[in-house]
């Protein structure tokens, strides 16, 4: 990133930097293969992060964070990308949901260990026949006294099987307008009466998982905003999960596009124009998906949250990591299909999924066409 810096956070940089030199994993693609190591790693690596003071650095002191800018989450994950590490987990927007509507004592429970890497989270929103159309969702919930009784079930939770609670949409209104009707709980991904199941993506990881509620019963104390306000909770959550939350995905894609470039050379194919034209394709939709995050920080170090426009950085990201992994695979040719280690097919095909979740490239352009450019439905 090349915006300008001021003499602390050059500091900080400079801080971070050095920290990684002594605590960053190295070899960890090699050590972590399985989804249960890869659990594993990314729970020892956010915990070593919070020990060394860098998890939350933009989060509010008294729910476990440092009151910094997000200039600063920036420069950290931009020095997290070039070090090549392991990402933080990724669910931690889903605090935004507890952070943003939460109670006191909800955001005091749940915060600080979400920071510390104590609990992991699943997001229980998509459901068969509710993703794109996510109003349509089903898994009801009853009051009954002082708990609801929860029926149903949802899929494509991805990190079910490892997490300790989950962010839920319910329905408790059946009555009321679609949109109206939806509540947002939270539940112990192990509570009596939860069914998961992994489903293995197209790579063959069992990434993702369907989750069965049988007369699941949460404490009304677990409900977050209020009831049938659950709508507005899962846009808040949507737009920070699209949006360009983590920074240092640049700084990733940057690295990656240099070890690509670092195999065409080793392959003789620097000088053949077909390659070429790849990576440039490659380096100019990375640069403008830069510029469009560099942008999106400086509208968030002014105040504004995320929003509608936070999916033109989803597209970008969408085309760069799609195009570059087809390069990847393009550059592996007959090795991605015949040598053990090689992963770039595994690579490709993960690509593709990330047009898929958290909203799809063509839901992403209708947002677009509807809530930005003010276009007719
Ligand atoms: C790897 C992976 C991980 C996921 N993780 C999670 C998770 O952790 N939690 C969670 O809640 N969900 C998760 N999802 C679910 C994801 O959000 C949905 O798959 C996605 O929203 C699409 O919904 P759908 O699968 O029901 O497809 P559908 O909504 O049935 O869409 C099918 C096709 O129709 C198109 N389409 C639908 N409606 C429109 C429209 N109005 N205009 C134009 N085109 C349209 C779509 O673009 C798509 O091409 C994950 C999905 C994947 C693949």
């Amino acid at each position: 990133m090349d915006y300008r810096e001021n003499a602390e956070e050059l500091a900080f940089r400079t801080r971070v930097r050095e920290w990684l030199l002594v605590n960053a994993p190295t070899n960890w693609r090699e050590e972590a293969k399985t989804e249960e190591q890869m659990g594993a790693l990314h729970r020892r690596w956010q915990r070593t992060l919070y020990e060394g003071g860098f998890v939350g650095l933009s989060w509010p002191v008294e729910y476990g964070g440092h009151g910094l800018t997000a200039t600063y989450e920036a420069i950290l994950n931009d020095e997290l990308g070039r070090a090549d590490t392991p990402r933080i987990s990724f669910h931690n927007y889903l605090g935004r949901a507890i952070f943003t509507y939460g109670s006191e004592e909800q955001k005091q429970r749940f915060l600080p260990p979400m920071l510390r890497g104590d609990i992991q989270w699943c997001q229980g929103f998509s459901e068969p026949g509710a993703g794109s159309d996510l109003a349509n969702l089903r898994t009801s919930a009853e009051l009954k006294g002082d708990r609801y009784v929860v029926n149903g079930q949802k899929l494509w939770t991805s990190g079910a099987q490892h997490a300790d609670w989950c962010v839920l949409l319910v329905r408790t209104d059946k009555d009321a307008a679609k949109h109206r009707g939806i509540t947002c709980l939270l539940t112990s991904a192990k509570a009596p009466g939860i069914t998961i199941r992994p489903i293995k993506i197209s790579d063959g990881a069992p990434e993702t998982c369907e989750m069965f509620f049988d007369d699941v019963e949460v404490p009304i104390d677990q409900q977050i905003g209020e009831t049938g306000a659950g709508w507005r909770i899962a846009m808040t959550v949507l737009a920070f999960e699209r949006g360009p939350g983590d920074i240092g995905m640049i700084a990733t894609f940057q690295t990656a596009l240099r070890r690509l470039e670092g195999i065409a050379a080793e392959r003789g194919l620097l000088q053949d124009p077909e390659t070429r034209k790849a990576i440039a394709r490659v380096y100019v939709i990375g640069e403008a998906l830069r510029l469009n995050v560099v942008e999106q920080l400086s509208q968030r170090n002014a105040g504004k949250p995320p929003g509608p426009e936070g999916s033109v950085a989803r597209l970008l990201l969408t085309k760069a990591e799609q195009a570059m992994r087809t390069l990847e695979l393009e550059l592996s040719g007959a090795a991605a299909f015949t040598e053990p280690g090689d992963t770039s097919f595994a690579s490709y095909l993960r690509s593709r999924t990330i047009s898929i979740f958290g909203g799809t490239s063509q839901i992403q352009k209708n947002i677009l066409a509807n809530q930005v450019l003010g276009m007719p439905r």
